[in-house]
């Protein structure tokens, strides 16, 4: 390099070595002569950065290019050391450089003398400099995304581990430091294989993480989601995702989420979804899955199973005696009743309102036959509600796995039906899945359609069973009961088509029409004379429509009878139902003059208590006690019992179902009023009723005119029947015996 060219012609023509190669340099670079300190070749990069002309710049002194006081500093050391013989240290620093724009660029510049290779003075310098404007602006940029990355981090609420390609733990997040339960000292720089040993003992099953932690290493590029269980209890859901750099896999993000309480809530939904709120116990849908499983594990061991549907019996009539909270309770005790009895593998399921199933696993029909059992034994043990003991009863319908099914709904429905038939034949028993069982709910449905074109075909008829009085003989009073003959079905007895009636509401319309045909006839009887009460049975439905009080007043004005001439007989669930509708419903009919009489008493849960508020004259003991009189104990007890107490409330008992004089003497003796039954007579249609009555008259010359009530009795008419009636009265040896010769009045 000669010191001698001038700098402009150097510029142009790249005299030297170092010029050229000062021209090739891509950062900003100028030569400066020694010791004159003077610019003596500049590169094209330089003129860029410091904005000037190469003329301008060659040939200047070195500290006008950069005039930083560390440059201003350097060239006069050089300056001073150059002159004494001996070279300067080089400048490698940073620095600052206003640009010409007014803007500033920060630099790093090395002066560097160019030693020569003979040892003498260096005759000249190289200056270069390195623009790290760009270079800082990425290094502010990237310390900004970093900052904002790290507290996106921070502010997830999932925890954030990142780990190398080789598993070593390359940062965290406080949140993974939370959930993982790390000691604060494993947060520090450099405990990263702490962390790693800390986790594997942390989690529940620690060899299957690990397998899982080498398989994601070995596969780089594989991103995976499972679920870990950690010894705290916490469950986590771990995503990891590869960590890429420009396309390559440099590492791991794995990102763990608390799904515990997600899980504990889901769990708890789906007991809900699976069990009955009331008993705790799995619910239909649970059972019916239970089924399936039994069903799917049958195939493979050949296992066969049963199913049991228990329905409690006439359970309405808990709830609309002892109240909802009382029927609750029942209801959670017959599943506990049922549950007790049960093996391990059994399972007891809550499948509707008064209905549980069983399924019983490894069992054929002998052994379901002998849990059936023992279910009807526990349902069948007294029960109590408030200190009153009760009877509760349940029947039980039997489905066999495979012989009476193959599914859940197949079984089920099997089951149900024959638990139907159960009820059929009496309650309180078993039955197994017949064939034709399923024809049974057909059969319901075509006797309500029978039903509804009977009564409007006038098909239905009213019989009436006489009331005999205890104390005299005579006919106190009749009981309507409807009687269907049907000339498709033949004789259908009321026990068979009122429940029907009853399930599907159409004893509103069928009793209206008995209250009207009833008050009919006793308006008839009572014109022609013979003032008989006449008792109607009413249903729970039609006393709880809302104008049963108001229709009774109309059919009794239609048809001009004395209120005192019609009893209406309630049944104990009747009065108990809902009492403050019932209360003055009751007194509503009672100031109307209509006679109350209960209906089947002993069968209810009537406390004495509410009786007592009851504007009811007659209790009728339901025929099941008088049937074991007058051997049977119990039924001996309870009919005294219930005729003290009948007395303490100022009620007449009319004892029902009597067949033998024995039963007779004994209600006598026990002090019922009158009694009701195949001994005196089966109900009878009109005409063998008035005359039964009139055969039953006591003799004209000693019979009292009036009755106890103020009313005329029955025998009282016996001669009005010959004017009004058309009725011939001929003289008997015994009392007034009346003969039909006449057309008669009866409907
Ligand atoms: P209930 O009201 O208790 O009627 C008495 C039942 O006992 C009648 O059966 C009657 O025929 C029967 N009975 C009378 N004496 C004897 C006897 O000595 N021995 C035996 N074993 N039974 C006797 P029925 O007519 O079959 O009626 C059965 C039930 O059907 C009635 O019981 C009543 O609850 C209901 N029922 C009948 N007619 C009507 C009605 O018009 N409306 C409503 N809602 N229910 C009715
Ligand atoms: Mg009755
Ligand atoms: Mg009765």
């Amino acid at each position: 390099m000669s010191l001698a060219t001038p700098p402009s012609a150097t510029l142009a023509a790249a005299a030297s070595p170092e010029e050229a190669l000062l021209q090739a340099l891509p950062d900003a670079a100028w030569l400066v002569e020694l010791p004159s300190c003077r610019v003596r070749a500049v590169n094209a990069a330089a003129c860029a950065l410091l904005g000037r002309e190469p003329r301008a710049l060659c040939g200047a002194p070195a500290e006008d290019l950069l005039a930083a006081p560390e440059d201003l500093a350097w060239w006069a050391e050089a300056r001073r050391l150059l002159a004494a013989g001996r070279p300067p240290e080089p400048l490698d620093s940073h620095t600052v450089l206003a640009t010409a724009e007014g803007g500033i660029r920060h630099l790093r510049r090395v002066a560097r003398p160019l030693h020569r290779s003979d040892g003498a003075a260096p005759a000249a310098c190289l200056v270069a400099l390195q623009d790290l404007s760009e270079t800082q602006q990425a290094r502010a940029e990237l310390a900004d995304a970093l900052a904002e990355l790290r507290a996106t981090l921070e502010a997830t609420a999932d925890g954030i581990l990142v780990t190398g390609l080789d598993g070593e733990v390359r940062g965290f997040n406080r949140r993974f430091a939370e959930l993982w339960a790390l000691p604060p000292e494993l947060a520090e720089v450099g405990r990263g294989a702490d962390v790693l040993a800390w986790m594997n003992r942390a989690v529940r099953d620690g060899k299957t993480q690990a397998r899982r932690l080498e398989t994601l290493r070995d596969a780089a590029s594989l991103a995976a989601t499972d679920r870990i269980e950690l010894v705290s209890g916490l469950v986590l859901e771990r995503v990891a995702r590869p960590l890429e750099s420009a396309g390559r896999a440099i590492g791991r993000v794995y990102s763990f989420r608390d799904l515990t309480e997600r899980l504990r809530a889901h769990d708890r939904i789906d007991a809900l979804a699976r069990h009955d709120a009331l008993t705790g116990l799995p619910n239909r849908l649970h059972m019916a899955a239970q089924i399936e499983q039994a069903v799917r594990s049958m195939r493979h061991t050949g296992d066969a199973f049963a199913l049991l549907v228990i329905d409690l019996d006439r359970f309405r009539r808990i709830n609309d005696s002892l109240g909802y909270e009382h029927g609750d309770r029942v209801l959670r005790d017959a599943g506990e009743r049922i549950r007790r009895g049960l093996r391990q593998a059994d399972q007891i399921a809550r499948t509707g309102g008064d209905q549980f199933a069983l399924l019983l696993r490894h069992a054929d029909a002998a052994a379901a036959e002998a849990a059936a059992a023992r279910v009807l034994a526990a349902v069948a043990r007294p029960w109590q509600a408030d200190d009153q003991p009760f009877t509760l009863t349940c029947s039980i319908g039997i489905a066999l796995c495979p012989a009476h099914g193959r599914n859940a709904d197949e079984l089920l429905t099997h089951a149900e039906a024959a638990v139907r038939q159960a009820k059929l034949a009496g309650s309180n028993g078993l039955r197994f899945h017949q064939q034709h069982a399923g024809a049974d709910l057909r059969a319901q449905i075509q006797l309500d359609h029978a039903m509804r074109q009977a009564l409007a075909a006038g098909r239905f008829r009213l019989h009436y069973q006489p009331q005999v009085s205890l104390s005299d003989g005579r006919i106190v009073g009749a009981e309507a009961l409807l009687r269907w003959s049907d000339p498709a079905l033949g004789e259908v007895p009321p026990g068979r088509f009122i429940p029907v009636a009853e399930d599907t509401g159409f004893i509103i319309a069928l009793g209206d029409w008995v209250l009207s045909r009833a008050i009919s006839q006793a308006a008839r009887w009572h014109r022609s004379g013979l003032e008989v009460p006449v008792a109607v049975n009413v249903s729970a439905l039609q006393f709880r429509q809302p104008r049963f009080l108001d229709r009774v007043r109309s059919v009794l004005r239609d048809h001009a009878l004395p209120p005192s001439l019609l009893e209406l007989e309630l049944t104990e669930s009747i009065l108990l139902h809902d009492a403050d509708q019932a209360l003055p419903r009751l007194h509503g009919l009672a100031s109307l003059g209509v006679r109350l009489a209960i209906d089947d008493f002993g069968t209810g849960y009537s406390s004495l208590a509410y009786l007592k508020r009851l504007p009811v004259g007659r209790l009728k003991l339901d025929r099941s006690f008088v049937h074991g009189l007058p051997d049977d104990a119990r039924d001996a007890g309870i009919t005294r019992a219930t005729v003290q107490m009948a007395l303490a409330l100022g009620m007449e008992v009319v004892a029902e179902g009597v067949e033998t004089e024995a039963q007779r003497r004994f209600v006598a003796a026990a002090g019922c009023h009158a009694f009701q039954g195949f001994l005196h007579a089966p109900a009878l249609d009109p005409l063998s009723f008035a005359s039964r009555l009139a055969e039953h008259a006591p003799d004209p010359a000693t019979a009292p005119r009036e009755g106890r009530d103020g009313n005329r009795r029955a025998g009282d008419g016996a001669a009005a029947l010959q004017g009004e009636r058309g009725l011939a009265v001929g003289a008997a040896p015994t009392g007034a015996r009346l003969a039909l010769v006449h057309r008669p009045v009866c409907d």
